[in-house]
Formats: C-alpha cells, structure tokens, sequence
C-alpha cells in the first residue's frame, strides 16, 4: 500500500470569508501549473482541504514541489481507505512499518468529522495502537514527543491515514492579489523582496536594467537566474531586460557628478512605470533598506519617488542586512548573488554620490535634456523573456499562470 494522496492544509487565507472561494481557486489552479510536469495527478478540492491524487506519480518529488506553494499551511501525504477499522488498521500498520527504526516511539491521532462512525476517537487510537504494539517489534507509545505520529481521520466519504504533517510555504496562493513589477538587480536584496512580495499573494514580473558592454552576459544571466529561483514559488517569472547604456551614458555626460545616482534612479523608475502599466500591475517593488546606501537615504528616495505615483513597495526597508542574508540563504539565492559580475549601478556610480540630493535641483538638471526619445527606445528594445523553475528560460507559450 503507498501513499496515494497528498493532503493539503490551507494556511491563513482559511481566515478570510469571503475572499475564500477566490483563495481556493487561485490555489488549486498555482499547484496545478507547479506540479504540471507530473501528468497523472489530480487535484480535489473541498472546503477546508485540498488532496493531490498521485495516480502513480512519485510522492518524493510533488512533496518537494508543494514545499514551494505559498497558500499552503501544512501537507501530509496519506492513504485513504473505507471507513472500517481492518481498512484502517492495515494502512496504519503499513505507514509504521516504513518509518519504523528498532527502539522508536509513535503515537496514534484519531479525528472524526463523521461523528457516526462505530469507534470515537479513543477508541481509535486504542484499536490502532494496539494494532500497531502487536504487530510491529521494539516499538514504544510516547504521547508527548513521539517520533511518529500516525494521524487517522474519519471523514464522511471515507478514513485517511497518514504519518507526516510537512510544513507548507504559509502565505496567500501567488496572484490572488493582483500583480506588481519587481525591479531585480543581480544583488542580494531585491530577489528577496520578490520571494516576500510572492508571499502576500501578489504575482510578479521582474525588470532588470542591463548596460552592454559595461555589464556582461553574465550579468544577465545572474538575473536570469535568480528570476528561476523566485519561479519555483509562481511557475514561472516574466523578466523585461531592458538596455540601459544609452540612457547611463547620457545621465554620465549631462547630469553633474554627484546627483547621476539620483537621475539614474529616476530614469529606471520611469522605465519600470511604463512597462508596469503595459502590463496591467499596481505596484512596483524594489529592495531598497532604508540607510543602506546613499539611494537609499529618506532625501534620497523623496527625490527619486517624485517621479511616479503608484505604489512602491519596499519589503525590506527596515530589516538589517543580516536579516535579509538569512531569507537569501532560505530561498537559495545568496550563492547566485554573490557571484562577482558588475551590475550597471555599481559601474557608473560616481565616488560620492549626494546622500541629500535636493528635488528641485535634479528637476532643474533634468529638464536641460529631452529624455522622452531614449526612454522610449530604451523601452520598445526591451527583451522579454519567461523563466521556469526548472530549464530556467521557457517559450511564450506557457500556459498564463496569473
Ligand atoms: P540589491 O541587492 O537588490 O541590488 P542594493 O542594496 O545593492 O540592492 P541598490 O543597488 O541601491 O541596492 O538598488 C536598490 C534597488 O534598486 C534594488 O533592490 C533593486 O530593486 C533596484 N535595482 C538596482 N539595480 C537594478 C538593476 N540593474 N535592474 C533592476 N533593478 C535594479
Ligand atoms: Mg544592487
């Protein structure tokens, strides 16, 4: 007998009334599009649970991939057998034996949504456990702190079994609210921003700013590749490639020294606010942490804000950078931002670039260039290119996840 279902939890959107059905929805349709390699598998939904029926795909590898679902509290993979207590005990005795090493511990938890059945839920875990004391050799009832713990549930259509509750991602289902345009450099911060953002539910596409040939291809490729590892949470990760030389190399010759930050960030912030309305989201996010650097300074971020009204979300604008390391190394991302490539920014940024710039002043600097033909040409040469967890780089024709 082997697993043959996985049972899913919903996490804190089970919370949220009336906003459910939609929460539900979105879930079942985000672990559809992550397990979509897995042909045999079929999704169940009720109203506090999901089951994934494996159909003889193999339960190892959709574990791993669910691990990744935000929306998901906890998972179990389970047996499900007919409400009687043989059924129940010979699937019980099957988890055990799996587990079991000499000298380990286990406790049996009955559940009943069926209150009909024969046997409450004492006299379950009496007639499991005994069950499991007769039949399996140098195992031991521990009810605080057992090594496993057999959970058996009676519902109304049918009894499931299973050893393991798995921790699930937590969070809302990806997109269930609405969609925001990342601004993923190749550093540390920002692909964290993303994996918290995803959190919340929103759905992401990723800008990356590229100067050629002041950054390489692989400097590219390290966006690219963090994008693949936020695509484990979504499915996949739209990622704008947008050029950027032309622009830096004017802001270099036009803008005084100290206030080319400050103008180069402002540009970005155009660009990302155009393609974000192309694309239909409501927010931008970037990794900015108050203090960090000189763009990050309170003058700083007044100064560059200035040139859009939607939203900027900034997940990790008070946390330490010791903080943000540990999610980067949770999401396996550190490692790919650590890789020594140039990123557009730190080439051009000037020795000292102004930790107060003043708005007035950027706007009188700005405003001796027309900036409009190369924001556009920087944006209709934009590249567009879809990443999957998996083969990283995928054609357009991936079903749309949001
Ligand atoms: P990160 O580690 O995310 O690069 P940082 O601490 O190095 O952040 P900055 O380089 O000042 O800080 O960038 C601040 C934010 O601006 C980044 O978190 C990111 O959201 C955005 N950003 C910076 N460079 C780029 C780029 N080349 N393409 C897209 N967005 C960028
Ligand atoms: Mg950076």
């Amino acid at each position: 007998m082997n697993y043959d279902r996985i049972l899913i939890r919903y996490g804190e959107m089970s919370l949220k009334g009336r906003n459910r059905k939609h929460f539900v929805q979105k879930l079942k349709k985000n672990i559809k599009f992550i397990l979509r390699d897995f042909k045999q598998i079929q999704i169940q939904s009720e109203w506090d649970r999901m089951y994934v029926l494996l159909n003889g795909e193999p339960a190892e590898e959709v574990i791993s991939s669910l691990k990744h679902v935000f929306g998901i509290q906890s998972f179990s993979p389970a047996i499900k057998t007919e409400k009687n207590i043989e059924a129940i005990r010979a699937a019980a005795l099957e988890i055990v034996r799996r587990a079991h090493t000499p000298g380990n511990t286990f406790k049996v938890s009955a559940r009943r949504s069926d209150k009909t059945f024969e046997y409450d839920t004492n006299g379950l875990n009496h007639a499991v456990g005994a069950h499991i004391l007769i039949n399996v050799e140098d195992i031991k009832v521990d009810v605080k702190n057992p090594d496993l713990n057999l959970l058996v549930e009676i519902r109304h259509d049918a009894a499931y079994i299973s050893g393991q509750v798995i921790q699930g991602a937590g969070g809302f289902p990806v997109a269930s609210s609405g969609k925001a345009m990342l601004m993923l450099s190749g550093g540390i911060d920002s692909p964290v921003a993303g994996y918290l953002t995803m959190k919340r539910g929103v759905g992401i596409e990723a800008v990356h700013f590229h100067s050629p040939p002041f950054t390489s291809e692989r400097a590219k490729q390290k966006a690219l590749d963090l994008a693949s590892k936020l695509a484990q949470y979504s499915g996949s990760v739209k990622v704008h490639i947008v050029p950027f030389t032309e622009i830096q190399e004017t802001i270099h010759k036009q803008i005084p020294e100290g206030y080319t930050m400050t103008a180069t960030r402002r540009m970005m912030l155009r660009i990302v606010e155009e393609i974000r309305q192309r694309q239909g989201a409501l927010a931008i996010v970037t990794g900015e942490s108050l203090g960090q650097v000189a763009s990050q300074t309170m003058d700083s971020m007044f100064a560059i804000n200035d040139v859009t009204s939607t939203p900027i979300l900034r997940p990790l604008i008070t946390m330490d950078k010791i903080d943000i390391i540990k999610i980067a190394e949770d999401i396996d991302t550190f490692e790919i931002s650590n890789r020594p490539y140039e990123d557009c920014c730190t080439i051009f940024t000037p020795p000292s670039p102004k930790t107060r710039p003043k708005l007035d002043k950027i706007q009188a600097f700005e405003a001796k260039v027309d900036w409009s033909p190369l924001l556009e040409k920087a944006i209709n040469h934009t590249e567009e290119v879809i990443v999957s967890a998996r083969n990283q780089q995928i054609a357009e024709d991936t079903d749309d996840f949001f």
